[in-house]
Order: structure tokens, then sequence, then C-alpha cells
């Protein structure tokens, strides 16, 4: 694709593009007299305008039904989870048995870990990004010493190179292979939120089973960014929140996926709660623990519907659209943004100049591109905050940008540009 940096090519790209309908779909903040020009929904995705349906339909059963909801609201409150699975799983490659929507995002962390993270004799380390988000470091961290060991010794962190801002990949399967007996457990981002780098989960998958250990993913962003084949890569488990890409409300319910492989496995060693157990027997109330098979043998509560009833609009979405058609003007708008960058700091390099670190490569990324600011960083991006482009600030100097498919167009993206070359002449 030969881009232009110019407002009749964007123009152009929109009238092209098939998905140009669903950006009104959503509710487009409105706050600033020019318009928002909305790059965070890696951190927070826009509100679908059906939400509100599927939720007021929610409050409606439970202001005629009560406690009865749960088995004659029109989705029965006690199954509702169930009508997600599918296009939960097929979102992200699974099998519907592999796939359950519950829980947060970390919490789900755990509980997984809990289960897929044995320490056994010398086979005891985890290997994972340097830098990780941290809510993932505190995690492993506490997930290391709940088996009484050492942080230190036993989280094995992979960082880029000296001088380089992303991990080398073939220093990812060399460390694997290196620890080898000594591992327990890969546990990596699908998509550093950082970089936005997206890592090779199949390789990844492959090499951590090589030398007998087991292969975990955080999918925060990488859900509803990345065509993912969870089950064709032979992931042993992963979990994802469904606020970022997914658009299903602040602090929204999360995904979890277990390998088929580990469907029927009572033995292993689980937090439980009454949501997982074999949902025959399940109100009989009784003693003694029978984890469903799959996926929902890691439920511990039952659903908190509204949340649930959010991202039932938002998968309808994605259900409709399909993550192949996603990906395709991801990879465009994603390749538009980059070149407007790249032109704009060519032109006022004597100012200011902008390094891409995400990978140039599209195989190697999804919607988001985290730029590097050689200048007044830090004004600049207040100068674009208040002309209404929402970015997101990391220091000591990124500014991460995600143009996402569902909703976000190209003029987005020309316009960014021109308030970018504004804020480069002001500050
Ligand atoms: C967003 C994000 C989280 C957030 O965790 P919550 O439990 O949903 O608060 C965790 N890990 C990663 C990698 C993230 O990107």
């Amino acid at each position: 694709m030969l881009f232009e940096n110019s407002l009749s090519f964007a123009q152009k790209m929109d009238a092209q593009d098939p998905l140009k309908d669903y950006r009104n779909r959503f509710h487009l903040p409105s706050f600033h007299p020019d318009g928002v020009r909305y790059f965070t929904g890696n951190s927070l995705g826009l509100q679908p305008k059906s939400t509100s349906s599927y939720i007021q339909q929610e409050l409606d059963a439970w202001a005629k039904w009560g406690v009865e909801g749960h088995f004659l609201a029109e989705r029965p409150w006690y199954s509702y989870h169930e009508q997600l699975t599918e296009k939960a799983a097929k979102l992200v490659g699974a099998t519907n048995k592999e796939v359950v929507i519950t829980h947060s995002l970390t919490t789900n962390l755990h509980l997984l870990m809990v289960s897929f993270y044995q320490p056994t004799g010398k086979r005891n380390k985890i290997i994972c990004e340097a830098k990780a988000f941290p809510s993932d470091q505190y995690a492993l961290e506490s997930q290391v010493k709940f088996h009484g060991l050492d942080p230190d010794k036993h989280i094995v962190e992979i960082a880029p190179r000296e001088g380089q801002h992303l991990i080398d990949e073939a220093d990812i399967l060399a460390k694997i292979a290196e620890v080898g007996d000594e591992l327990a457990l890969v546990m990596f981002g699908g998509v550093n939120y950082y970089s936005g780098q997206l890592f090779d989960m199949k390789k990844i998958t492959e090499a951590a089973h090589a030398v007998g250990a087991i292969a975990g993913f955080d999918l925060a962003h990488a859900a509803g960014n990345i065509d993912l084949k969870l089950h064709e890569w032979n992931v042993d488990f992963a979990a994802w929140c469904t606020y970022k890409y997914l658009n299903s409300s602040p602090g929204g319910v999360s995904g979890m996926f277990v390998h088929e492989k580990h469907a029927n496995r009572p033995e292993l060693p689980r937090f439980a709660g009454w949501w997982g157990h074999d949902k025959e027997t399940r109100f009989q109330m009784q003693k003694g623990f029978h984890p469903m098979e799959g996926a929902e043998g890691w439920q511990l509560s039952n659903a908190p519907i509204l949340g649930m009833a959010a991202h039932l609009a938002s998968l309808d979405l994605f259900d409709e659209v399909g993550m192949q058609a996603l990906c395709q003007k991801r990879d465009l708008l994603t390749g538009f943004l980059e070149f407007v960058i790249d032109s704009i700091s060519e032109k006022h390099k004597e100012k200011c100049t902008f390094e891409i670190i995400t990978p140039r490569n599209q195989a190697q990324r999804g919607a988001q591109i985290s730029m590097l600011v050689h200048g007044e960083a830090k004004k600049l991006f207040n100068q674009l905050t208040e002309d209404g482009v929402i970015a997101d600030w990391r220091e000591p100097n990124v500014i991460r940008l995600a143009p996402v498919p569902m909703y976000n167009s190209f003029d987005d993206v020309y316009v960014f540009g021109e308030i970018l070359e504004r804020a480069i002449l002001s500050v």
C-alpha cells in the first residue's frame, strides 16, 4: 500500500473501508469542542451503542422476576455465561469447552497459575518478559512466594538487548532451552502493552513443551486485536480482559482459556468455588468438589450479569465483523498512522523526532504504535490532549496510540497528524 499524508487520501480510504459503518455503532467521546480523536482503545474500548439495551434487558428482568430471573429471564442468569462462550471461543481460536467468561483478568491469572505453576524438585522456574504489566509482575512474584520460593531466583526475565526496545525472539527461545529441565512455566504477554510487540505464541509454546514446561499467555492486548489460534498453537492456558480492544465496559469481565488436553484433570490443584462444580449436582449443595469439564471448572462464582451483558453486546459485534476483516483494516490503519508519524518526524527533524519502537513488521504487531519522542515530549503530549487527541503517556517519553479498526477512521489518523504538526510548532 502506498500511503499519502493528505486529507483526500484519508477520505478515499474511508470511502473504500468495508467496516466504515461500524464507527456509527459506537459512542464517540464528545467532550472536546473540535471533536475527540480517540486512540486509547487498547486501554479502554469505546461503548457500543447497543450495550445499554443488553444491560437494560437484565435490569428489566431483575425488576420483573427478582430471584426467579435466574431461571425465568429471557437469558436465564444461571447459565448466562454459556451464551458468551461460543463467540468468545471463536475470537481466540478455541473450542467451546476451552473457554469461559468469568471474574477479572488478574484473578483468572492467579487461578490458572495455581493449577499450572507446580514447582516440583528442580523444575521450579518461570520465564516471563521483563517489564511485564505490573499486575502480571505482582501475580508472578506472589505465586512464587506462595510456594515458598524466591522471586529473584525463580523468575527469569527476558529483556531487550542493550540499546534495543524489543525482545529478540531468538533470545526467548534460547533462554527456554537453557533453563530446560528447571523450567516449570513460560508466562508471556501475547502483545506487550508498552512496545506493542506481538510474540510468536506458537513458537514459544513449542519451545516450552520441548523442555517439558507449560506455556501460558496474558492476552490483555491481544484479544480482539490479533487473530488468535490458541487451540491449534497448543497453548496450555490464557486469560484476557474484555475492556480494552473488546469494548466491554470499564473493569469488565475476563476470559479464560484452558486447552482441551487439560479438560478432564480433576487432580489438578485449584482454588474452587461452587460455580466450577458439576452443574448437575451444584444445587444439591453437598460437600466434595467435582469440577466441571473444561475451562468452566475454573469458575468460582455466579456471573456478574450486568458486566456479562456488556460483554455479550460487544461479542455480537465481533461475531458480525469477524477477526479477519478487522485484521485487514487494522494493518492498513496502523500502517497509515506509522506513515503519518514518519513523514512528520522527517519534516520537523530540526525540532522534534519520533522513533517508532513498535515492530515495523506488521506480522509482529497489532493495532498499536508506540513512539518515543526526542524533543519536548511531555509538553507535546499535553498539547495533543488539549487539542482533543486522547492517547496514552508512558514515562519518560513514550506516547502509545491505538487506531482501533472497529471504530477509528483514516480521517482520525490524518487529523491526528495535523494536530501533531501544530503541536510541534507550538512547543
Ligand atoms: C490491562 C492489563 C491488566 C489489567 O488487569 P486487571 O486484572 O483487569 O485489572 C493486566 N495485565 C495486562 C498485561 C494488561 O494489559
